[in-house]
């Protein structure tokens, strides 16, 4: 999952990282009132789930309380990207003599992780890296060896950032080391990390992603739920507790397992379709998950058809037949069904699907076929 600015930075500082003072405001009055309280200048920044907020206007240094409400003002509700902002970080501003860039990553192909300094920090990275590779300092840690004061000493030299701040920042590279790795990160970001004119050294931007799998050991991550940018079929289908991802296609693809459900939108796509989103019912595929699997899917009024693609390996084919033939019962379609169980006792699934076949439910002999029935069926809806 990915945090927002401000709680990026409520990370950071567990892990003692050196963030500005700042509150997040939902309103015009509570922006100034934070302002207030920590004294001015402050900057106002739009909190969305994207970068790039300083190019579109989302970022404002305000000086007094009068340019706190026209910041805040003009920044609330303000579309970035697709994402409308609906709170901003006002916090103290900062006075910037140097903007620096530091990130931890996992490099699979290594089996490391892999750390990237530099000097050319506030833009966007993925710029300097073209334009510039040789102003990127690359670390690779093994995560069994860690990263010692010594590493990080001769990275920052490497980056040839300010030598009179070294100190401090081999403690920021360090302490972010330790949030990335300690905090379950699959990345952490500061663009920019900055010296100040008093020569001090500041995480002034945060982007972080942490590993959804670590949930069961920081239960204090499940906050960040409420916040993660969904559309609205991602949210119904997440409160459902389903795994779904929001596409653009017109063929709604429901299959068991992740694996299958990925290649399940692939035959859509080979067979000369799209499909309308990803869902994976899991190993179970039970009557609840299968009827809340086709709600979703029925809400979503780009589909024109359904495939249902199950391969049974613990689940068996009865127990599938038994869930869609419940759902059908509880479930207006507006789309077809095309139906391809395999797998244990596919058989006996589909003895019990046949008396229900129809119009709206069809039966395939095998995954390719049932793509190709399905994005027929949509192409001619
Ligand atoms: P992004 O554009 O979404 O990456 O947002 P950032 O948080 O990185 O802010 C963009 C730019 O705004 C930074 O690179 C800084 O130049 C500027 N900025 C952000 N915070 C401050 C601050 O406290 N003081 C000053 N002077 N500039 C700031
Ligand atoms: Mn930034």
């Amino acid at each position: 999952m990915d945090l927002l600015e401000y709680q990026g930075k409520q990370f950071f500082s567990r892990y003692a990282l050196p963030v500005s003072q700042g509150f997040v405001a939902h309103g015009v009055p509570e922006a100034r009132e934070i302002a207030d309280r920590l004294g001015y200048p402050v900057v106002v920044k739009a909190q969305v789930h994207i970068g790039g907020r300083g190019k579109a206007g989302g970022i404002r240094l305000a000086g007094d309380a009068g340019e706190v409400e026209t910041a805040a003002d003009s920044i609330l509700g303000m579309d970035i990207g697709g994402h409308t902002v609906g709170c901003v970080l006002v916090e103290e501003a900062a006075r910037i003599a140097a903007e620096y860039y530091a990130s931890f990553t996992l490099d699979r192909s290594a089996g490391r992780y892999l750390g990237m300094l530099s000097a050319r920090g506030g833009v966007d990275i993925e710029a300097v890296a073209e334009s510039d590779p040789g102003s990127i300092a690359r670390i690779w840690v093994d995560p069994v060896e860690s990263l010692g004061d010594a590493a990080a000493r001769t990275w920052v030299r490497a980056a040839r950032l300010d030598e009179t701040a070294a100190d401090e920042l081999v403690e920021v590279l360090l302490q972010l080391y330790e949030a990335f790795v300690d905090g379950d990160a699959d990345l952490v970001e500061i663009n920019p990390l900055i010296l100040t004119t008093e020569g001090r050294v500041r995480v002034l931007d945060a982007k972080v992603t942490l590993d959804d799998n670590s949930v069961f050991r920081h239960p204090e991550y499940r906050a960040y739920d409420a916040t993660q940018p969904r559309d609205e079929r991602e949210a119904s289908a997440h409160a459902l507790g389903l795994q779904y991802v929001g596409l653009d296609g017109t063929v709604g693809v429901i299959a068991n397992g992740a694996g299958l459900a990925m290649s399940t939108v692939d035959v859509v796509a080979q067979a000369g379709g799209a499909a309308a989103n990803f869902l994976d019912i899991g190993g179970g595929a039970d009557v609840e998950t299968m009827a809340a699997a086709l709600r979703v899917i029925n809400n979503d009024p780009a589909v024109k058809a359904i495939f249902i693609n199950i391969f049974g390996g613990i689940v068996q084919g009865e127990v599938v037949a038994q869930g869609i033939l419940d759902a059908l019962d509880r479930v207006e379609l507006r789309a077809p069904i095309v139906l391809r169980l395999d797998g244990t006792n596919a058989d006996q699934g589909r003895a019990m699907v046949a008396p229900r076949l129809s119009e709206m439910l069809m039966m395939a002999g095998s995954m390719s076929g049932g793509a190709a029935r399905a994005v027929e069926i949509a192409g001619s809806a």
